[in-house]
């Protein structure tokens, strides 16, 4: 949609828009938010950040702001610097575009999926489900995040291996239904290799919430499953190092001494975590405080910087986008346009990017689709 209307630049351009629903932008309807500071916004591709830069900065998501703004719908910035139509509804984001795409005269074909991309010397043949065939001069592939890589292939482009992204992470152990909503403003998350600092919350299942996400993204093309777990661990106090952290933990024990284990944990800890902290440290919950073995009070300590929990899987969470898609070495990152194909450009998930939840997807499709109708055009 973006790439469509930005296509105007060139007003001798005639632009055709091939939708296979019966209406526009059904994953924008759905989506959240924006997203509203670039510098911020880059850091936040853990596939794509560079290569993403020339777009982002032509199209950053301040002016992407007052794009819409200009085109009537009003905005509101939560505190997190997340973007919203103050309506809440996706749909008018989608009808703000639509409105200017009929403005600039683009022709809107609905339940028109397209099956085939070819091209001869000079002119792509665009070929739909009803078997007509369009000529074009350019194309622009922006069929998302699970559609479009059999065009890409045919015209010469590799896929890298494809793999979800943003999901809630499941875990082997069943005691963490006890848990489910208790949350962490801040804790370190660590999976496998990948560390993430930020809010969590434990689920039924698992854990979820932004860095739970963010550590799906980045063992996106991970093997997770029963058979080939991943270990998580999570640092309630990621401000302290271990050895501060330790001697705190110790100097409470001290001043707390009559408490039993279950109710000192209760000073530092969520409450539902207190009896499970105890079982998981082997320690009887009902022990008074003073009566802790050097021993136990280290295994506590650790427990609490290091709380060990078996990743067997993913499930679903607010955003769903796919990691992997075209190469970006093959796309130039200047104007969008396929390095092995001259007049095929690329946009949004079907390329190599993605981002981390919070309205980076859709700016990240705002930006290269506003640099490729532009490039095209
Ligand atoms: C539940 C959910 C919530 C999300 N929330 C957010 C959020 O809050 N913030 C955020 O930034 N991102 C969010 N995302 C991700 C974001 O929606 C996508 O990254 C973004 O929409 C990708 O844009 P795109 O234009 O590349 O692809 P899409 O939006 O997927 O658009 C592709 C279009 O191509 C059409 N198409 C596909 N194949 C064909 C074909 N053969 N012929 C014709 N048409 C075809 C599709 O029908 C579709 O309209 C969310 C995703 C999901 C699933």
């Amino acid at each position: 949609m973006m790439a469509a209307a930005a296509a105007d630049r060139n007003p001798a351009c005639e632009v055709t828009l091939f939708e296979k629903n019966d209406h526009l932008g059904a994953k924008v309807i759905i989506s959240g938010g924006g997203r509203c500071n670039v510098k911020e916004a880059l850091k936040n591709y853990p596939r794509g950040a560079k290569f993403l830069m020339t777009a982002m900065f032509r199209f950053p998501p301040e002016k992407v702001m007052a794009w819409f703004e200009e085109h009537g719908v009003r905005l509101k910035t939560e505190k997190d610097l997340r973007v919203f139509p103050v309506s809440d509804d996706g749909k008018e984001i989608v009808s703000a575009l639509e409105k200017d795409l009929r403005r600039k005269k683009v022709e809107i074909l609905f339940n028109m999926a397209v099956t085939k991309i070819a091209k001869d010397s000079e002119k792509f043949k665009v070929t739909t489900k009803d078997g007509r065939t369009f000529t074009a001069d350019a194309v622009i592939l922006t069929t998302g995040g699970n559609a479009g890589y059999d065009f890409a292939q045919a015209l010469g482009h590799t896929i890298t291996p494809l793999g979800p992204s943003l999901n809630s992470l499941v875990v082997a152990e069943k005691w963490v239904e006890t848990l489910a909503g208790v949350s962490f403003e801040k804790a370190k998350l660590r999976l496998g290799d990948y560390e993430r600092l930020g809010a969590f919350v434990f689920t039924h299942r698992g854990v979820s919430g932004p860095s739970a996400f963010a550590l799906s993204s980045y063992a996106a093309h991970e093997t997770i499953s029963e058979k080939t777990p991943l270990r998580l661990t999570i640092d309630f106090f990621p401000d302290e190092k271990f050895e501060a952290f330790q001697r705190r933990f110790l100097d409470l024990i001290q001043k707390n001494q009559q408490k039993n284990l279950a109710n000192f944990l209760d000073i530092i800890l969520p409450k539902s975590l207190c009896s499970v902290v105890p079982s998981l440290a082997k320690i009887d919950g009902s022990i008074k405080a003073g009566s802790l073995t050097k021993e136990n009070r280290n295994v506590l300590a650790h427990l609490l910087k290091e709380f060990p929990m078996t990743v067997t899987g993913r499930s679903g969470g607010e955003e769903f986008v796919t990691a992997g898609g075209v190469y970006l070495s093959q796309i130039n990152t200047n104007t969008m346009e396929s390095k092995i194909c001259p007049g095929l450009y690329f946009a949004g998930e079907i390329m190599d990017v993605d981002g981390f939840t919070g309205g980076f997807n859709l700016q990240a499709s705002w930006a290269t689709g506003a640099l490729a109708g532009n490039s095209a055009a």
